[in-house]
């Protein structure tokens, strides 16, 4: 099996204007410099876009959308397709994150829906998926699981294990200082990739690369990312500032 390169991806949120952006960009290209050894992203606001791309043209990190709608093109006013986040500069486009699922109605059939148009254009989705608290606490973590990965991944085109990303992300542990703790995560990755088996195929499952999200901090990157089946993470408030950023992205170092 090919070894699954990591990706660290930064979810930059509704924070941060076009200059900001911009800024911020450039401070982390600077500091991650020419560094390959693991892959990054930023996913800025769509009005940021096209500065964040500007600023990244020498730069091995990559660019990402936080949201996308399925059609090509039409009277949908205030949607963004995958085809206008292609000509803008993404490589990947995060999906169904939690916070869409719980203020924007996104379901998982609208991930699904989603998770193919952006293949289709050739971009990378990362798929959001993880419980509440309240399901954790009722023992529904793996079923809330099995049923995400079974309707967000069902019936997809073909495609390589590096096309597609999953994260992992437990509610209860986005922008609240809980993190899960490094065998909870495990645990749960672990019982993801066996989904992805169940829904893609065995290739594909060892190949995948499942991101952990969720208070990811420069003091708790390297033990998550010492686990077999954590092959990245994604940062929401911790990716905001390049030093920190890139302190995270460096775990290894
Ligand atoms: C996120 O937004 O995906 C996230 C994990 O946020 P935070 O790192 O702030 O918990």
């Amino acid at each position: 099996m090919v070894p699954r390169k990591p990706l660290i991806a930064g979810n930059w949120k509704m924070f941060k204007t076009g200059p900001e952006a911009e800024a911020t960009a450039r401070g982390l290209a600077d500091l991650v410099g020419q560094n390959t050894s693991v892959d990054i992203m930023i996913a800025p606001p769509f009005t940021a876009l096209s500065q964040v791309a500007s600023a990244l043209e020498a730069s091995p990190i990559s660019l990402g959308a936080q949201n996308l709608y399925w059609e090509t093109e039409g009277a949908y006013t205030g949607e963004i397709s995958p085809g206008m986040l292609k000509a803008a500069g993404c490589t990947y486009a995060i999906i169904g994150h939690s916070e869409r699922r719980q203020y924007f109605g996104e379901s998982d059939e609208g991930v699904n829906r989603k998770t193919k148009a952006a293949l289709q254009m050739g971009l990378k989705p990362v798929v959001c998926i993880g419980e509440t608290e309240s399901e954790r606490e009722a023992d529904k973590t793996f079923s809330v699981l099995d049923k995400q990965v079974r309707l967000g991944l069902e019936g997809l085109p073909l495609c390589a294990p590096e096309d597609i990303v999953v994260a992992y992300e437990p509610v209860w542990a986005i922008g609240t200082g809980k993190t899960a703790s490094k065998d909870q995560a495990q645990e749960a990755h672990a019982f993801i990739r066996e989904q992805v088996e169940k829904a893609l195929g065995t290739e594909l499952a060892a190949g995948i690369r499942i991101l952990y999200g969720g208070s990811v901090k420069p003091d708790n990157v390297s033990e998550l990312m010492a686990m077999p089946d954590i092959d990245g993470a994604l940062v929401g408030g911790a990716s905001l500032k390049p030093e920190i950023f890139a302190e995270i992205i460096n775990f290894g170092a």
